[in-house]
């Protein structure tokens, strides 16, 4: 960018806004790695230093002020992470434009789609993207470390905002949603905030520390690993997405980048545990955080038999809070351990448990809804007033406070002091023959099964009035295949005739989403039963 030329009117940004908060802690060591990602070579890595990364940071706003854009103007960004990806996250939130983060795995059609609710201003790829076809009303540009490259200026505007306030929207994350249908989830700066402050007193990570973040950036959850990195002044490690599908190349990346903590879903460290249980042991890893689904507990035992040192975090959330707690996984897990604890929610919020009626739940053991409160909480769902209305609810300790918290769509019980154990989706709750069947049970039941490395159940419905219930399970590496008489046996030692399944398969592996959870949409497909 030519330095005569007018340097735009930024607007303000002077309370809780997450480029500030998140750049606090690095502005101190301006030559401190912030980001290292693979090298453009494809071999090795390329490092980006706090005073690069926020350079780069004022390039992209100077240039995205220049094309006229208001607050509020959502800005589409299709990338995996690297430091540009990150780059350009910030300097939208410097400048109040919700970013819309967009993997390049996502098919034409679920972009197109999210584009027609999301109503961009601007559309971006990386200068190696390939995506076309994106609508003309829509402006189009590509970025790369040098800066954007505009296709087609977006349609002017007028710009009636001065200052980016914290209740303004940091970004809108479109998730796949339980329900199917895609839920564009509002956050602002300061749920973003007011997260990140009270993570970063739990101490979790120290400025040394370099945290391999591997979930695709439209998922949440690589905000997460980007935001607890920054803020607390220590280095994102951005993981090729596809080297997770080779556990040599992943760990040999990991060592290669340094990191000491290693942040993803459950299914990740399948595929190392199975084929490179010596290379993960060797990495020697600080701290492992996992969220997004329960870890099955034979591999945990097993991470922790070849990785005693390292820190195991189970961190429970949703997108709509960005995460609610973060709970040490006891080391090693003991024998007659039945679930993992979700803990407590994180300083400044709290969890409760209400039943269907809204009436607190309060004895150890006994299930309910959990209910969220605190400042982090999502602003709602981008343009589906029903659906906020639904999820946003009156507290209902205290109605009449005009107190707005979260109701989860999660179950859980209390232990003995209060501490919540997650139990399934409430709408994962299904009745057979007219009793009340928590699927979670089931898994629990075919993984005791020796061998039996991950499970899942689920129903459909079936040709009467009650749903089939359906399992399959994956065995360990070596393991030789059970029959399914067997499995079906061992569920009947211990499970009511209506929670034996009526399908049951043995898998290679199990599919997984584009954000590394089970798909079952896909097992689904794979069953006989008709549905
Ligand atoms: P979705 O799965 O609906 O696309 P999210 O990615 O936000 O949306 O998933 C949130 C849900 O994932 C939570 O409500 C909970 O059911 C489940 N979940 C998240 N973390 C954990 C965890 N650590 N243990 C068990 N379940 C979890």
């Amino acid at each position: 960018m030519s330095v005569n030329k007018k340097r735009p009117a930024r607007v303000r940004n002077t309370v809780d806004n997450l480029y500030r908060h998140l750049m606090e802690a690095g502005a101190a060591t301006p030559g401190k790695p912030a980001v290292i990602e693979l090298a453009d070579s494809g071999d090795g890595v390329a490092t980006t230093s706090y005073g690069q990364l926020r350079e780069r940071v004022e390039t992209y706003a100077d240039e995205l002020g220049d094309l006229g854009l208001d607050v509020g103007d959502r800005v589409v960004l299709e990338s995996d992470t690297s430091a540009s990806a990150i780059a350009l996250y910030l300097a939208c939130c410097l400048l109040g434009l919700p970013f819309v983060p967009v993997s390049p795995e996502t098919p034409t059609k679920r972009l197109l789609s999210i584009i027609d609710s999301a109503r961009p201003a601007l559309y971006l790829q990386t200068v190696h993207g390939v995506r076309d076809g994106i609508p003309p009303e829509v402006g189009t540009a590509r970025f790369g470390p040098d800066g954007l490259t505009v296709g087609r200026a977006p349609q002017p505007r007028i710009r009636h905002r001065r200052e980016v306030v914290p209740t303004d929207p940091a970004y809108i994350i479109f998730t796949s949603g339980t329900t199917g249908r895609p839920k564009g989830v509002v956050m602002s700066h300061r749920a973003n905030t007011a997260f990140f402050r009270a993570v970063r007193g739990l101490g979790l990570l120290t400025p040394d520390d370099r945290v391999a973040t591997t979930s695709p950036l439209q998922f949440d959850f690589s905000l997460l690993d980007i935001g607890m990195a920054l803020g607390a002044g220590a280095t994102v490690v951005a993981v090729p997405r596809d080297r997770l599908r080779w556990p040599r190349r992943f760990l040999g990346f990991l060592r290669d980048a340094g990191a000491t903590h290693v942040h993803g879903v459950p299914s990740i460290w399948r595929p190392v545990l199975r084929t490179e249980p010596d290379a993960l042991a060797e990495l020697r890893l600080r701290g492992v955080l996992f969220c997004g689904e329960e870890f099955p507990l034979g591999e945990l035992r097993r991470f922790q038999e070849l990785s005693p040192s390292t820190r195991i975090i189970n961190c429970y959330g949703a997108t709509e809070s960005m995460a609610c707690s973060f709970t040490d996984v006891p080391a090693p897990l003991p024998e007659d351990l039945e679930r993992l604890s979700i803990g407590f929610a994180h300083p400044g919020a709290e969890m409760m448990l209400a039943d269907e009626r809204g009436r607190p739940v309060t004895r150890p053991g006994d299930v309910g809804e959990i209910y969220l409160r605190g400042p982090s909480l999502f602003s709602g769902y981008w343009n589906d007033p029903e659906a906020t209305r639904a999820a946003l609810v009156p507290d209902p300790l205290n109605p009449a406070s005009g107190q707005i918290v979260f109701r989860t769509g999660d179950l859980a019980h209390q232990g003995p002091d209060g501490e919540m154990y997650f139990r399934s989706r409430a709408d994962s709750q299904v009745q057979i023959r007219g009793n009340r069947v928590e699927l979670a049970e089931v898994q629990r039941r075919l993984m005791d099964f020796p061998g039996v490395a991950a499970a899942v159940a689920m129903v459909v419905p079936g040709s009467g009035s009650d749903p089939v219930l359906c399992a399959f399970a994956v065995m360990e590496r070596g393991v030789p295949e059970p029959g399914r008489r067997e499995l079906r046996a061992h569920c009947a030692e211990a499970l009511p005739d209506y929670m034996v399944p009526q399908e049951l398969h043995v898998l290679e592996e199990l599919p997984v989403t584009e954000n590394g959870k089970v798909d079952r949409a896909v097992l689904a497909a794979r069953l006989t039963t008709p549905t």
